[in-house]
This record gives structure tokens, C-alpha cells and sequence, in this order.
């Protein structure tokens, strides 16, 4: 296992990371509400964690990765309410899409999506044993944490007890014996979804679900949670709050890590502000590679502001720069030049080539920087423009050699997967039996025949082009096709 450092907002400081159970580590990350379309705010948190997740596992991590999905609250029930669905059905059909779109955004490493409705047995085991310890009170059939009990209250987000003020989930309500104390359990009103409980039918509040979630499937501790730097307050001081409040240990979370926010003009991106860029739309408009790669060349603190008609148009330009070498060698790999025997590297670009994956790891190892993986990978770049090589003339070990920090980029960042529709299946095989068959028609002077594969090829995304004798093909960009 390689060691590597991250920034724990906890202690607010740069920590190697140390797994309680080596290789496992646990891995939570809050993930979404699902009422609304996902926009690019969510996927920005998605590609950093599936990024955090790649890397553990490349270095030799067996993590375990669980999103959890708030499949029932208020904006559920409110909005299925306005388009005459059940909440929960509701929940289902958009956590449904989120999945198609993780999937087109290559976020390929989360492990388990549980649904918060699934635990209800464990949060109200939660909730009646924060009641018996006093952390907790019930009052009109609802529960709220009682946060002035638990002594480290703010050690998240550093906020002090009398500045804590509801977040925009927690409604003012009568029955609390504080402004800062927050539900746990809430009466439903007549026609919600509603579990029976000790206190009269209810629904679980928003906080409890991620720890009856971790407590059943990671245990009192574990080793890193992530979420939106926009959850820290108070949604992760909550968790804290009621985990440790519950088993008495501590700490919950060894390490805990924060995504900027992606902001619009300026503002934070979301669905109760109404500025918000779709991610559908955005796949559509310009492919996941582009996406990922707007993402992740921003350190995955910082903030980073998006602009209409800018952001994602720079991005597709310096994205293309960096794939114009990689899309000849694969082109060479693909007409033959696995196989060939031709010109190998200079002895210096040969070793350059060998130690850039472990460079591109040694990156990754403080903080997750991917900014300055690709960084290296544009250094690269600049090194191939400088060899100008003769691609065709290049040896099948030398262009094996030429791919390596891309594979590394695929394998941990996400970039460079083959064009959408493609996948990570080898089509080269399928495509050379339809092209040898049509090189065989063209040969016995069969035009149409020949025409009829080519545009068979090209429905099913594969473009041809000829030169001469020779064939050669790749497969159409989005939407090309
Ligand atoms: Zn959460």
C-alpha cells in the first residue's frame, strides 16, 4: 500500500493516512437528495470521491465506498406532492437517472447506494437509545437532539454553541427546547409516508440516516467521510454529534474530507436557489472526458466558478490538446503497430516514460492533487511535440510505452476512456472482421457493398476513412454518430 497524506478538515491539517483495518479502508460519502435533476454541483463531489476512490484501490487499498441516498424529506415530499407522485417513487425514478448519468460521467467506483428509507429499524433503535441517554427528547411525536448535552458540538466546523443557527433543513418549530437542537425523528402529517415509532407515526429526520447507515455498515468508527464542503454545518457536526452520542466512542471518522463548492457566478450552485446547470444537458453538450477534466483541473478544495459559454468551452480546447497524442498512438495500435517491430524511444524519453505513472501517483499523494497530475500530463505532452515522432516507424514497445501516463490518468482520473458508447470492452477485433470483409468487396469491385459497411459501421458509431489501400477508423464523438 502506497502511504499518502490528505487534509483533514476535522483537524484542519495536512495527515498521513492511516487505515484502522489495513488494506480496508471505508469510504462514506453523502450523496444526493434526489427530487430534482442532478446538476454539475453534484458531479463535481461524485468525479472527487470516485477520483479519492480509484487512487486507494490503485494503491493497494481494498475500500469499501457507500453513497447513501436521502430518498425521503420535506423538498420529496413536497415537489411529489406538486407533480401527483409518491415521494418514494419519485426518489426511485430520479436516483434512477442519477445512476444512468454517474455512469456516462465514468463514476464507476461507489460500492453500494443504500436508500435511507431501508434503515428505519436501525434509526429508531438510534433514536430510543439517544432518548434513554439523555441525549435526546420527544415532543409532538417528533424527536429532537438535544445539542447543548454533547460537549464537542462545533468541533467540525469550529462554530460555537450560541452562533449555531438551523441550517435551511431544519425548520423553527415550537416544540424545541433550542434554536440549534435538531430533529430526529418527525411526526408525519396525515397522507406522508410514515413508519409507526414509540412516539406516533413519523419519517427519520436528515442527519440520523447517514449514522444508522455507518453504524450498521461500517461499525462506531471508520476511517474517511467526504461530502460537499457545503454539508460540514450542520449536517456533518449532526452525524458527529449523534454517532459519538450513541455508541460513546470517538472519534467517528478518522479523516474527513471536503469538496469546494462549484459555484455560478459566484453563488453556490442549488436547486433551492434555482442556478443550476443540468448535468444531463451538460453530457450531452459536451461529453464526460471534458466534464472531468474541468473538474479535476481545479485543486478539489478550492472553489471553482462556472461560466456559461466559457468554463466548459476551455475546457474541450485544453482536453483535446492533451488527447491529440494519445489519439495517434491508439490509431497506430489499432492498424497494426502492437505488433510491429520499428524505431524504440531515445534511451531519456524511455525512462521519462517509465517513471511519469509513478510521478503521477506521487501527485495524488498529497491532497489528491489532481491539478498537478495534469499538470505532468501536459509536461508530457510537450515531450512528444519535441520528439515529433514518426508514429508509423515506432515499435509496438515504444508506443506501449508513449500510452503509459494515460493509462495511469484512465485508470485513476477517469480521462481518456474511449468515446461515448464505446467502453472499456476492445472493439478492434469486431471492427477489423467488418473491415477486412469490406476491403474484400472493394477488391472484387462490390462499391455498394463496400458503402453498405461503412454505413453500417457508422450507424453503430465507428467512422471509417480511406487512404488509399488502407482503412483506418475511430469511433464518432458524442452525438457524431
Ligand atoms: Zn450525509
Amino acid at each position: 500500500m502506497r502511504r499518502f497524506q490528505l487534509y483533514d478538515s476535522l483537524s484542519r491539517s495536512t495527515r498521513l493516512f492511516v487505515p484502522i483495518t489495513p488494506p480496508r479502508v471505508g469510504l462514506f460519502v453523502c450523496g444526493l437528495t434526489p427530487y430534482a435533476d442532478a446538476h454539475i454541483g453534484h458531479a463535481r463531489t461524485a468525479v472527487t470521491f470516485d477520483v479519492v476512490a480509484r487512487a486507494l484501490r490503485r494503491w493497494g487499498y481494498r475500500v469499501f465506498y457507500v453513497q447513501n441516498v436521502t430518498n425521503l424529506d420535506d423538498h420529496m415530499i413536497e415537489r411529489g406532492g406538486q407533480e401527483g407522485t409518491e415521494p418514494l417513487l419519485l426518489a426511485e425514478r430520479k436516483f434512477a437517472a442519477y445512476r444512468a448519468s454517474m455512469a456516462r460521467l465514468g463514476v464507476s467506483s461507489v460500492d453500494l447506494y443504500p436508500f435511507a428509507t431501508d434503515y428505519v429499524p436501525e434509526i429508531l433503535a438510534q433514536t430510543k437509545a439517544l432518548v434513554e441517554k439523555g441525549f435526546a427528547y420527544p415532543s409532538d411525536g417528533s424527536v429532537y437532539y438535544e445539542v447543548a448535552k454533547f460537549a464537542n458540538y462545533g468541533k467540525l466546523s469550529g462554530q460555537r454553541r450560541e452562533e449555531q443557527r438551523p441550517g435551511t433543513r431544519v425548520e423553527t418549530e415550537p416544540g424545541k427546547r433550542a434554536p440549534e437542537d435538531f430533529v430526529i425523528w418527525k411526526a408525519a402529517h396525515p397522507g406522508e409516508p410514515s413508519w409507526e415509532s414509540p412516539w406516533g407515526p413519523g419519517r427519520p429526520g436528515w442527519h440520523i440516516e447517514d449514522t444508522a447507515i455507518t453504524l450498521r455498515l461500517m461499525g462506531d468508527r471508520y476511517d474517511l467521510h467526504g461530502g460537499g464542503l457545503e454539508l460540514k454545518f450542520p449536517h456533518h457536526e449532526g452525524e458527529i454529534a449523534l454517532a459519538e452520542a450513541t455508541t460513546g466512542s470517538a472519534p467517528l471518522v478518522n479523516y474527513w474530507m471536503h469538496a469546494g463548492l462549484l459555484t455560478l457566478k459566484g453563488e453556490k450552485m442549488a436547486k433551492s436557489l434555482g442556478n443550476v446547470v443540468g448535468l444531463e444537458e451538460t453530457l450531452d453538450r459536451f461529453g464526460p472526458d471534458t466534464l472531468r477534466f474541468f473538474y479535476l483541473n481545479a485543486h478539489y478544495r478550492s472553489p471553482l466558478d462556472f461560466e456559461e459559454g466559457k468554463s466548459l468551452e476551455e475546457a474541450r480546447e485544453a482536453y483535446g490538446r492533451l488527447s491529440l497524442p494519445l489519439e495517434r498512438i491508439r490509431e497506430e495500435l489499432r492498424t497494426g503497430g502492437a505488433a510491429r517491430e520499428g524505431s524504440e524511444l531515445p534511451e531519456e524519453l524511455s525512462a521519462e516514460a517509465e517513471a511519469l505513472p509513478g510521478r503521477l501517483d506521487d501527485a495524488l499523494a498529497i491532497d489528491f492533487n489532481t491539478r498537478e497530475a495534469i499538470a505532468l500530463l501536459f509536461g508530457w505532452v510537450s515531450r512528444l511535440g519535441e520528439l515529433a515522432p514518426r508514429w508509423e516507424e515506432l515499435s509496438g514497445g515504444a508506443l506501449d510505452a508513449l500510452e503509459s501516463p494515460y493509462r495511469w490518468a484512465k485508470q485513476v482520473l477517469g480521462l481518456f476512456a474511449d468515446p461515448e458508447g464505446g467502453s472499456d470492452v476492445d472493439l478492434s477485433p469486431l471492427v477489423e472482421v467488418a473491415l477486412a470483409a469490406r476491403k474484400r468487396a472493394r477488391a472484387r469491385g462490390d462499391f455498394a457493398e463496400a458503402d453498405r459497411i461503412r454505413e453500417e459501421l457508422r450507424a453503430a458509431g465507428v467512422l471509417v476513412e480511406d487512404e488509399g489501400e488502407r482503412s483506418r477508423w475511430r469511433l464518432a464523438p458524442a452525438g457524431d454518430a
